[in-house]
């Protein structure tokens, strides 16, 4: 990878980052316990807790995802990102761009 391909991943997984920090504070606050005082309708008040269910299920995906993105900047800073870490070949830039925390190539995966 040359240096200049490592700069544009190295941006692409900050925004990566940004953007899921962002949807993981609203995901947090709407994962927080539905107060049974609340105005809703019975039905509402269902709807809301299977949406509550949905978030919860979506911020466990996010914060696992923000572990791998973490994992791909330290191996950015060691200089083997981008490196297969089972086949030891170089990923695909295709596939790192739609999946920058990818550690492992398409043949390995
Ligand atoms: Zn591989």
């Amino acid at each position: 990878m040359t240096a200049k391909e490592i700069d544009k991943f190295r941006k692409l997984l900050s925004v990566t980052l940004t953007e899921l920090k962002e949807s993981i504070v609203y995901l947090t606050e709407a994962s927080k316990p539905i107060t049974p005082s609340c105005a809703l309708g019975r039905l509402t008040r269902m709807e809301a807790i299977g949406e509550k269910g949905v978030n919860e299920a979506m911020l466990l995906n996010s914060k696992a995802r923000l572990i791998r993105l973490e994992n791909a900047m330290i191996r950015m800073e060691a200089g083997t990102y981008g490196i297969c870490v089972k086949c030891k070949k170089e990923i695909p830039l295709g596939r790192l761009e739609a999946v920058p925390e990818a550690l492992i190539c398409i043949n390995c995966a």
